[in-house]
């Protein structure tokens, strides 16, 4: 039996939708991955998944009683709000102590109960949502483009902690990842989506697909072409989302510039 299973969803926050019939399942133990362009709606799937956005026509299954963990793609802390990491991981739970402190130490984190949030790096805060979701002792792991802001080696340190914590803990993972050398390698399965499902399949179907290879291009140009796709790939929808991402999103062919990756849905 599927963890998850969303069947024929559809959101819309007004004009045409922004997920239009997608299906998809994650299975026990599974690394399933989802690349599509900004704004093509992979957050709004991953949020309807969890039941905090809710679909206007479709359905989502959840296996019952499932324990899910979820590292969000923009939580902001505003700097007139301070918070310790110790309260950050009681939200909404209530670990004890010791708990908390295993799954800080688990990502690397150990003994900084007593920081502010705001003082932490990006690659740290990265590892306290970590330990937060890990906390639910999850069968499934959503992962909303966990690396985003990270440089190069930060980037590949968090993935390498991810499959460490899928060995340990046998959970699944469902994750949105801009970085197509890591989709490539360590998922079972990719599903491009924009708007709807593109092409799902293997690394390698997916990778060969042409619905892919238009939204992505070829070889290693796609990372770079990932946030720059072809426009003229039209499936009859007519969104407006300001396709306006400059070469900042390039980072897999730039590694000495900082990240500025904006997100429509900040
Ligand atoms: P992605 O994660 O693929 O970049 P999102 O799922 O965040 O895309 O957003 C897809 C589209 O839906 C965007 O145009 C975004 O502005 C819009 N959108 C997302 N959430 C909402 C919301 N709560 N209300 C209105 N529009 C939204
Ligand atoms: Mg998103």
């Amino acid at each position: 039996m599927s963890l998850i299973a969303a069947e024929n969803l559809t959101v819309r926050f007004g004009g045409s939708p922004v997920l239009d019939g997608v299906d998809l399942s994650v299975e026990p133990g599974e690394i399933v991955t989802i690349v599509g362009p900004n704004g093509s709606g992979k957050s709004t799937l991953l949020r309807s998944l969890l039941g905090i956005q809710k679909p206007s026509a479709g359905k989502v299954t959840r296996k019952r009683g499932l324990r899910l963990g979820y590292v969000p793609q923009k939580l902001h802390v505003g700097p007139d709000m301070p918070m310790t990491v110790r309260r950050f991981l009681a939200l909404p739970h209530r670990p004890g102590a010791a708990d908390a402190a295993a799954a800080l130490a688990r990502v690397g984190m150990a003994g900084m109960e007593g920081r502010q949030l705001i003082g932490l790096s990006g690659g740290q805060f990265q590892r306290v949502l970590l330990a937060r979701a890990l906390l639910a002792r999850p069968e499934l792991l959503v992962l909303d483009e966990p690396t985003q802001g990270l440089d190069q080696p930060g980037e590949a340190a968090f993935y390498k902690l991810i499959e460490e914590v899928r060995r340990e803990y046998g959970c699944a993972i469902l994750m949105v990842s801009h970085d197509l050398h890591v989709v490539m390698s360590a998922s079972d399965r990719v599903i491009c989506l924009n708007h709807h499902v593109c092409c799902a399949g293997t690394p390698h179907v997916v990778s060969n697909a042409p619905e892919y290879r238009a939204l992505f291009g070829y070889g290693t140009g796609g990372a770079l072409a990932l946030y720059q796709h072809d426009h003229d790939h039209n499936h009859g929808h007519d969104h407006d989302h300001g396709h306006d991402h400059g070469p900042d999103h390039a980072h897999e062919n730039d590694h000495a510039h900082p990240q500025t990756h904006e997100h429509s849905d900040a």
